[in-house]
C-alpha cells in the first residue's frame, strides 16, 4: 500500500508506520501478541538514526532480557547495513550498572563497586541481623531480604520507608536492618541487584545536574515489554523522559494480556497511567498478527477472553497465507508418555526437514524439563535449556545426587565433600582441612576418616554431634536399602539429613521450584531397579555433552519465552496443579488465576504454525500414582480451533484396554505398567530388539556381548570394562 518512503518502511502496515514515524512526543503502542511491537521498536530505532534525528548513543533502548537486547542490536545493524557500537541498549539492570559506574561516588561507592549475588547478599544480611536477636525460625533472613527487595522495587531507600510500612514483619525491625544492610554494602563498596536501579533513581532524583546531563544526552527512549515494568523501573523511565520544556520522546510498547511478572512487583497499571503521566501521548494500536496461523490466534484469543478487566484489543490474522492446523490437545498416560509423544513429533518434524531451532518445549515449572531432556538425549536430539540449567546440573539435584552417591559408595570423597556441610553443620574450611589430613595419613576415604575421628574422640562439640548424626543417617540408609528399596531410603535420607528442611526454610522465590525438582528426582529414581542403576544412568545421561553450534531444540519456561517465536511449540503439563500451578490454586484468588491464564496466552502465541498442548492422565506423587485433572484452560479453548487426540487410542494399542479420553475418569493407579512392558511391546522402540548373545558397542565401555536383558536394560559383558548394566539406547549392534 505504501510505495513511498525508504526501503525499511515498505513492508509495514499503516499503523506500524505511524508508530515509527511519530518520532517526537510520547507514544504508547498497545497491542496483542505477534503484532510487530518489537519490530516497530527496532525499525523506529533505525529510522531515528537514518533520518538524522540522533546519533546511535543518543537513543536509550530497554529490553526485557539480554537475549532480546542482542537480537535488537543485530536487527538494527541489519537495517542500517552496518554493525553499530556504543549503543545504550540493554536490560534495565545492565543500563543502570553502566550509568552507576559513572556516578558511584554520589551514593558512597567508587566506580569499581562489586555486584553481589544472592548468596553473598544473604550472608551479609545474616551478619547485619545478628545484633537484632531476631527469631530466625519465625522470621528467616530470606524473608527479610524479600521485604527489602520489595522496598527497592518500589523505589524506597531506607529514608523513604515510613514507619507504617514496617509494622508486621520481624517485629518492626526490618527498616532498621535495611538501613544497616545498606551501610554495610557501602563499606564493602558493593551493591545488590536491586540497588542498581535504586541508586540510579535516587541520584537522578536528588542531583538535578546529573539528570539534566542525561536529558541532554538521551534524545529518544524506547521500551519493550512495558506491561512488566515495576515501580522503580517506571520512576527511572519517567525521570529520564520528562524533560523541561521539551517533548518526552518516549515510546513504550506492551500488551496487558502478557503481563506475567506481577509476582516480581510488575505493575500493569503503568500502562494505564501512561497517558496521564505524559500528556498529549499518542496511542497506537496494532491489530494484525503476523506471527501465527488463524487457528492458533483463534485458540489464544478464545482463551484470554476468559479474563476480566482487560484493556480489550482486537487481534486479526495478518498473514493471508495460513489458516493452518488446529491447535492439538493430546492426552497421554503419564509424563514419560508425554515425553515420548513430544520426542516422536520432533523426530517426525526433523525428518520432514524442519529445523530444530524452530522447535520449543515450554514448561510451566522447572521440574518438568527432566522427562523431556532424558527423552531427547535418548533419541539423540540436540537441545538446550534456555535461561536455566539442565535438570541434572541444578544445584539441588547435584546435592541430592551426592547424597545418593555417598549412600551407594562410602568412598566417594567428592560427593561426601559436597554434602558434608550442606545443610550447614558447622564444618568450616579449617575442619575440612583436618578431615583431609586424617584421610591421607590413615589412608582412608574421607567419610571413614571422619568416623575414625569420632571413634577416637578427636572431634568435639557441635561438629561431633552433627557428624555423628550425618554418619548414622547414612549408615541407616545403607542398611535399609535392600529391604526398603531406593525410593524410600533416599527420601528418608534427604529428610533426616536436614537437606529438605534447608529448602523448606528458604523463602526465596526459587525455593519451591527446587523442592519440586527434588520430588521429580525421587520420582525418576522409582523407574530403576536399583540405586546403582539410577546413578549409572545419570552419569551416562550427563556424558552427552551439548555440542556447541549445532541446531538445537529449546526447552524453557513459559516466563522465559516472552517475546520469542517458533514454528512449533509444545505446551506440556496442562493439568490442574501444574498449570495453573498448585500455588495459584491454593491461594485461590482470581488474580493469580488470571495471571496463569495470561501465561497460557503467552505460550500459545509463541507458535507460528503448530501448537501442541498435552496433559497426562496420571502423575506420580512420590511412589504413588494419582489421576490428574486436565487444566481448566483446555476447556476454555474454543472447540472450533482445537482437535483432541486422546490417550484412548494409544492406551488400547499398549494393551491398557478401554481408557476414556479424559483423565478425570481414571481411577487412582497404585502402580503404572512397567516401563519395560511398553518397551518390549515395541510400540515406541521397535528397532531395539537386541537379543541376549548379541555383540554390541558402547561409547564408553567399548565392545561386549549381551549376557542378560530386562526390557530396555541390558547386562553386557564388556571385553575391557567387565560386566555392566546399561540402557539399550546407549548401545549399538555391531
Ligand atoms: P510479542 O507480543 O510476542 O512480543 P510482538 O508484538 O513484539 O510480539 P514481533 O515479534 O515484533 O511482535 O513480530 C511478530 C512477527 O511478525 C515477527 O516475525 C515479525 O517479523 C513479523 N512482522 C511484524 N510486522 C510485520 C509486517 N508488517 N509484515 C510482515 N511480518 C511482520
Ligand atoms: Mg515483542
Amino acid at each position: 500500500p505504501f510505495s513511498d518512503g525508504p526501503d525499511y518502511l515498505q513492508r509495514l502496515n499503516p499503523e506500524q508506520r505511524t508508530a515509527i514515524e511519530t518520532t517526537d512526543g510520547p507514544l504508547l503502542v498497545l497491542a496483542g501478541a505477534g503484532t510487530g511491537k518489537t519490530r516497530v521498536l527496532t525499525t523506529r530505532f533505525a529510522h531515528i538514526l537514518l533520518s538524522g534525528r540522533a546519533r546511535p548513543n543518543q537513543i536509550l533502548a530497554v529490553t526485557f532480557t539480554n537475549k532480546a537486547a542482542r537480537e535488537m542490536r543485530e536487527r538494527v545493524g541489519a537495517l542500517l547495513g552496518t554493525p553499530v557500537e556504543g549503543l545504550w541498549l540493554g536490560t534495565f539492570h545492565a543500563l543502570c550498572a553502566r550509568m552507576l559506574r559513572r556516578h558511584a561516588e554520589y551514593v558512597g561507592l567508587t566506580s569499581g563497586f562489586t555486584i553481589l549475588d544472592t548468596d553473598d547478599q544473604l550472608r551479609l544480611l545474616k551478619q547485619v541481623m545478628e545484633p537484632y536477636r531476631i527469631d530466625t525460625k519465625r522470621w528467616p533472613p530470606q524473608g527479610i531480604l524479600g521485604v527489602i527487595q520489595r522496598w527497592k522495587d518500589r523505589g524506597l531507600t531506607p529514608a523513604r520507608v515510613t514507619p507504617a510500612e514496617d509494622s508486621d514483619f520481624a517485629g518492626g525491625k526490618c527498616r532498621a536492618i535495611y538501613t544497616d544492610y545498606q551501610t554495610r554494602l557501602a563499606q564493602l563498596n558493593a551493591c545488590d541487584f536491586g540497588d542498581l536501579m535504586l541508586h540510579m533513581t535516587e541520584i537522578m532524583r536528588t542531583r538535578p545536574d546529573v539528570l539534566s546531563q542525561y536529558h541532554r544526552f538521551f534524545r529518544y527512549i524506547l521500551v519493550d515489554e512495558y506491561q512488566d515494568t515495576n515501580t522503580i523501573q517506571y520512576l527511572w523511565l519517567r525521570l529520564l523522559a520528562q524533560r523541561e520544556g521539551q517533548p518526552a520522546n518516549i515510546c513504550c510498547v506492551g500488551d496487558d494480556d502478557q503481563s506475567i511478572y506481577s509476582w516480581r512487583g510488575a505493575e500493569v497499571e503503568n500502562i494505564l497511567r501512561f497517558e496521564r503521566d505524559f500528556p498529549g501521548a499518542a496511542v497506537v494500536r496494532l491489530e494484525r498478527n503476523y506471527r501465527s496461523t488463524v487457528q492458533i490466534l483463534g485458540a489464544a484469543s478464545g482463551l484470554i477472553a476468559h479474563n476480566d478487566g482487560r484493556l480489550g484489543k482486537t487481534l486479526r490474522p495478518g498473514r493471508d497465507d495460513a489458516t493452518g492446523e488446529k491447535v492439538r490437545v493430546v492426552s497421554v498416560w503419564d509424563s514419560d508418555d508425554e515425553a515420548r509423544m513430544v520426542g516422536e513429533e520432533i523426530e517426525r518434524a526433523r525428518a520432514g526437514g524442519h529445523s530444530l531451532s524452530e522447535i520449543a518445549i515450554l514448561v510451566r515449572a522447572g521440574f518438568q524439563t527432566r522427562a523431556f531432556e532424558e527423552r531427547l538425549i535418548t533419541l539423540g536430539i540436540p537441545y538446550r535449556v534456555v535461561g536455566g540449567l539442565r535438570f541434572y546440573e541444578r544445584a539441588e539435584i547435584r546435592d541430592a545426587l551426592a547424597y545418593m552417591r555417598v549412600l551407594n559408595q562410602p568412598a566417594d570423597d567428592l560427593a561426601f565433600e559436597r554434602i558434608i556441610n550442606v545443610p550447614r553443620r558447622g564444618i568450616g574450611a579449617a575442619a575440612m582441612q583436618k578431615f583431609h589430613l586424617a584421610a591421607r595419613e590413615r589412608q582412608m576415604p574421607l567419610a571413614a576418616a571422619v568416623m575414625d575421628m569420632i571413634a577416637r574422640g578427636e572431634l568435639k562439640g557441635r561438629a561431633r554431634e552433627q557428624m555423628t548424626a550425618l554418619m548414622s543417617c547414612l549408615a541407616r540408609g545403607r542398611d535399609a536399602l535392600p529391604r526398603e528399596g531406593q525410593v524410600v531410603v533416599v527420601e528418608t535420607l534427604l529428610e533426616e539429613s536436614g537437606y529438605i528442611d534447608m529448602w523448606k526454610a528458604d523463602t526465596s522465590p526459587e525455593a519451591p521450584g527446587r523442592l519440586d525438582n527434588l520430588k521429580e528426582l525421587v520420582r525418576a529414581l522409582a523407574d530403576f531397579e536399583s540405586l546403582a542403576g539410577f546413578l549409572e544412568h545419570v552419569a551416562l545421561v550427563m556424558e552427552n555433552e551439548e555440542n556447541a553450534g549445532a541446531e538445537r531444540a529449546s526447552i524453557m519456561t513459559l516466563h522465559g519465552a516472552k517475546g520469542l517465536e517458533f514454528d512449533t511449540v509444545f505446551l506440556p503439563g496442562w493439568e490442574e496443579g501444574v498449570f495453573p500451578s498448585q500455588r495459584t490454586l491454593d491461594e485461590g484468588g482470581l488474580k493469580g488465576l488470571e495471571e496463569e491464564r495470561r501465561l497460557a496466552y503467552v505460550g500459545i502465541t509463541r507458535a507460528r504454525h503448530r501448537a501442541i498442548i498435552s496433559h497426562a492422565a496420571n502423575r506420580r506423587i512420590y511412589g504413588n500414582w494419582q489421576s490428574a485433572i486436565p487444566s481448566r484452560f483446555i476447556d476454555e479453548l474454543p472447540s472450533e480451533h482445537v482437535t483432541l487426540t486422546g490417550a484412548a487410542a494409544q492406551a488400547r494399542q499398549r494393551g491398557h484396554g478401554h481408557v476414556p479420553v479424559f483423565a478425570s475418569a481414571f481411577p487412582v493407579m497404585a502402580r503404572r505398567p512397567r516401563v519395560t512392558d511398553v518397551a518390549d511391546g515395541g510400540a515406541t522402540t521397535p528397532e531395539r530388539g537386541i537379543a541376549v548373545g548379541t555383540r554390541v558397542f558402547h561409547q564408553k565401555f567399548g565392545y561386549g556381548t549381551v549376557s542378560s536383558k530386562d526390557g530396555n536394560r541390558l547386562e553386557v559383558a564388556f571385553e575391557k570394562a567387565g560386566l555392566k548394566r546399561v540402557l539399550d539406547t546407549f548401545i549399538e549392534k555391531t
